[in-house]
């Protein structure tokens, strides 16, 4: 391992187009297919099928984004669809409104709903989002029906107005599948770019993305807002395009409509999406001439949704990707940076970290009472004690990922007692899990990328580049600079315990928690761990280690601090602690 260390990871660094020159061809892909939908003769009813998929398409876009980006469930997609419609509808009858200032409106409207209901729900997550979202809808769905003055209710609205440039049923649609290759593209790319990195690590594992850094909360409110107003363009170009809205067309049951399709096709791409709405306007389609028998229509549309749901869980698209992973190029190999330098933010005074009268208790359970911690800069800290004395639980209050009972924790001179844990980040404490907390969805390279981004990191360039270089260094220095573009699930359990510290490490953290690193790895892990924790200590990082090796602890720290049933019973130097009678009953059972 040592012998990576400054090794050159890779020699090809391509010089990244700018990303609109490289996507020219979806570009050209998506004008010829605009050009297709403009020239080509339909007839009236193939018309109204394109149009219906197109519309719907970028309303399951939105889908993709809030539930396949971002893991969280939106069961109101359809009213979110209604809010565009209706802002059509209305204002370019009613109101005789220009098309394009509707059009915003129903966009602006739905984003504020969205925006609103997630901001008041998100915190709650699971079910209960669920459960919220039906809610709304089905709010929306009776103002619909019974705000007649202003929606004309269960009548709906009629002589709904198109923009002058698109007039007729073929330009508008025209349009409307340029809006959708527009939306598919951003779609598309948000994954790679750092908020859909963010959406993707809330997914993967929300405990370790605040720890990471990244804003939990604010990150799902902006996936929740993207779909809803994605939802509201879709539905202001559906209201253009068929001139007749009404209720019905964006009830509940059509909310669950978007969500199969986007379930269908494969909730992670917004290819998946295309396809899964496709598909759902089609099938009704194919089995019409099953109509005459009552039932068996419905039953072998829904059978056969259910089939392709159960055996392709990931959605059609999702089954074709594995399916076609061996014959897909290699991803793209990054350039290591400069070898990693372990700058200590600003240097306040001697003592880094100062912990004082922390308490956890869990009911009556006192997991943590009354423990002072004082961590000096530039030392190995480490903090050791019996299964259960409260070690985890202390540097999960000291994280933020539980709110301490009493005390005061001071980082670097600022009070992060009450922080939210990304902000704690930002401040500059950086962690390691005793149970390995990667999102595992991605590559080595991109979780470790997220620790690079973290605000406040004191990297002078925070480029899309500078934060990869800065990642690869991080890899690098743990000796996986080979790997970077590998999955989480390639490697080892004690390659991943190194991935987790340098995603730490990328961070450049003023403080270093590490949460028994050596578990679970065997003994030649155990030596690799041993000596990438000497390098990082020789580097001036100030760290607080939980271990159980007393090898490694008294090898590597100068100071201990000792728990037993949540009290410290011992602190100080390390030699005088471990030989401390009190701290050899405890880990002896006698002296
Ligand atoms: P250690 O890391 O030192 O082995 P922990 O901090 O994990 O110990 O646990 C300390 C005590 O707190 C244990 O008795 C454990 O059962 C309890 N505990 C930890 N987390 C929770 C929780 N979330 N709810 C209730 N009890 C907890
Ligand atoms: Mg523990």
């Amino acid at each position: 391992m040592s012998a990576s260390d400054n090794m050159p990871i890779a020699v090809i660094t391509p010089r990244a187009k700018p990303l609109l020159l490289r996507h020219l061809p979806y570009f050209i892909g998506a004008a010829i297919v605009v050009a297709l939908a403009a020239t080509m003769s339909f007839d009236g009813y193939i018309l109204n099928i394109l149009m219906q998929a197109t519309t719907f398409a970028i309303a399951v876009f939105g889908l993709s984004v809030v539930l396949g980006l971002c893991g969280q469930i939106n069961l109101a997609q359809a009213a979110f669809f209604g809010f565009g419609a209706y802002a059509v509808g209305i204002g370019t009858t009613d109101f005789q409104m220009s098309y394009w200032l509707c059009l915003l409106a129903g966009c602006v409207m739905a984003l504020v709903a969205g925006a609103i209901l997630g901001a008041s729900t998100l915190r709650l997550g699971g079910h209960y989002l669920a459960m919220v979202t039906i809610s709304f809808q089905q709010i929306v769905t009776l103002v619909m029906i019974n705000a007649i003055w202003l929606t004309h209710g269960p009548d709906g609205v009629g002589k709904i107005g198109r923009p002058a440039l698109f007039q007729t049923q073929q330009s508008y649609l025209a349009f409307c599948v340029a809006t959708l290759a527009l939306i598919g593209y951003f779609v598309w790319h948000l994954p790679d770019t750092r908020l859909g990195r963010a959406m993707r690590a809330v997914r993967d594992n929300e405990l370790a993305a605040g720890v990471a850094g990244i804003d939990v909360f604010r990150t799902k409110v902006y996936a929740f807002a993207i779909c809803a107003v994605l939802g509201g363009l879709g539905g202001g170009l559906f209201a253009g395009g068929f001139a007749y809205i009404s209720p019905d067309q964006f009830s509940f049951a059509e909310s669950i409509v978007f969500l199969t399709m986007s379930l269908l096709g494969g909730v992670a791409s917004p290819i998946g999406s295309a396809i899964g709405t496709g598909l759902l306007i089609l099938i009704p389609e194919w089995l019409r001439f099953l109509k005459s028998v009552p039932g068996l229509y419905l039953a072998i549309y829904g059978l056969s949704v259910i089939l392709i749901i159960r055996f392709m869980p990931d959605g059609i698209w999702g089954f074709v990707n594995v399916a076609t992973q061996r014959w897909r190029a290699k991803a793209r190999v990054h350039a290591a940076g400069p070898p990693l330098q372990l700058a200590p933010g600003k240097v306040g005074g001697e003592i880094v970290l100062e912990v004082t009268g922390l308490s956890k208790y869990f009911g009556g359970l006192k997991a943590v009472d009354n423990v002072d911690i004082a961590v000096r800069r530039g030392g190995v800290h480490a903090l050791i004690g019996p299964n259960g004395s409260g070690k985890t639980t202390t540097l999960n209050v000291l994280s933020g990922l539980y709110h301490a009972t009493a005390g005061k924790v001071m980082l670097d001179g600022t009070d992060i007692t009450d922080m939210q844990p990304h902000l704690r980040t930002a401040a500059g404490l950086g962690r390691t899990f005793q149970n390995i907390r990667l999102f595992r969805s991605m590559t080595a390279l991109e979780n470790v990328v997220i620790g690079a981004e973290r605000p406040g990191n004191a990297l002078v360039d925070t480029s899309e580049d500078a934060l990869t270089q800065r990642a690869m260094s991080a890899l690098a220095f743990v000796g996986l600079g080979l790997r970077a573009n590998e999955l989480i699930s390639c490697f080892s359990y004690g390659h991943q315990r190194l991935i987790e510290i340098a995603r730490a490490l990328a961070a450049n953290p003023t403080l270093l928690l590490l949460d028994e690193p050596a578990a679970g790895l065997n003994s030649s892990e155990k030596l690799e761990l041993h000596e990438l924790l000497k390098r990082i200590a020789a580097q001036g990082l100030t760290i607080l280690i939980i271990d159980h090796d007393m090898t490694l602890v008294s090898e590597a720290a100068q100071h201990i601090t000792v728990l037993n049933f949540g009290r410290r019973i011992a602190d100080g130097e390390s030699m005088a602690v471990l030989r401390h009678p009190d701290v050899v009953s405890a880990y002896l059972g006698t002296e």
